[in-house]
């Protein structure tokens, strides 16, 4: 079982379901050609996509186009089903890295079919995944610093203040259609400068007073 630890705590929580945000960021939602949705677009990982820091990606054969998101991760604490906005933060346990690692290639074959995207997404090691900090630690979830680097240069430099669904109303709308357990994450989308990795290459993802991730790729 794939677990993660709460910083500063004895708490470590098994992951369950991963819910993921697509296009939350106009920026990046502008340079993949797709609208900016009114409502969340949601899509799943599965828990055996979750990598740790200093694990390596793995590209599956059936793609020649993996790309990196660096996106802030939301680890639920506890039981969360209908729960209002004002009240959602309550049951953010931490924050954490993570990078949803994505196969550009065949997730735009998928789209155009409007087939679904998960062996886009979820596949095994798309989802490189820190420790998380103590949500006491984070005041404000949306003045944090985004950064991913590939072999030492910068990719993505964004703020989860350009967010476009925020934090509380990003759990209130999951939970309203999936129960959320502790131990949950929600990934909550990337920034601009999304790009391919290669064989070879090594990612640094690091959000501000968060953490930081070293990913190789093969
Ligand atoms: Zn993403």
């Amino acid at each position: 079982m794939t677990t993660r630890k709460l910083i500063g705590s004895n708490k470590e929580f098994p992951i369950g379901k991963i819910v993921c945000l697509a296009r939350n960021y106009a920026e990046h939602a502008k340079e993949l050609g797709n609208e900016t949705p009114a409502a969340p677009v949601l899509f799943m990982k599965p828990a055996s996509s979750v990598i740790a820091d200093g694990e390596a990606v793995r590209i599956p054969s059936y793609s020649q186009e993996c790309h990196y998101e660096v996106e802030l991760a939301l680890l639920i604490g506890k039981l969360c089903s209908g729960i209002q906005a004002d009240r959602a933060l309550e049951y953010v346990a931490g924050y954490g890295v993570g990078i949803d690692m994505t196969l550009r290639d065949v997730q735009n074959q998928l789209k155009a079919k409007g087939l679904p995207w998960e062996i886009a997404k979820g596949f095994d090691t798309s989802c490189p995944l820190s420790d998380f900090v103590p949500a006491s630690a984070i005041p404000d979830p949306h003045a944090l610093n985004l950064k991913l680097a590939v072999n030492g240069e910068t990719r993505q430099d964004g703020c989860s203040s350009d967010m476009i669904h925020r934090v509380p109303q990003i759990i209130a709308h999951i939970s309203a259609i999936f129960t959320l357990e502790p131990g949950d994450v929600i990934l909550t989308g990337t920034p601009a400068g999304v790009g391919q990795v290669r064989a070879g290459d090594v990612m640094t993802a690091e959000i501000s007073k968060v953490g930081s991730l070293t990913i190789p790729v093969s």
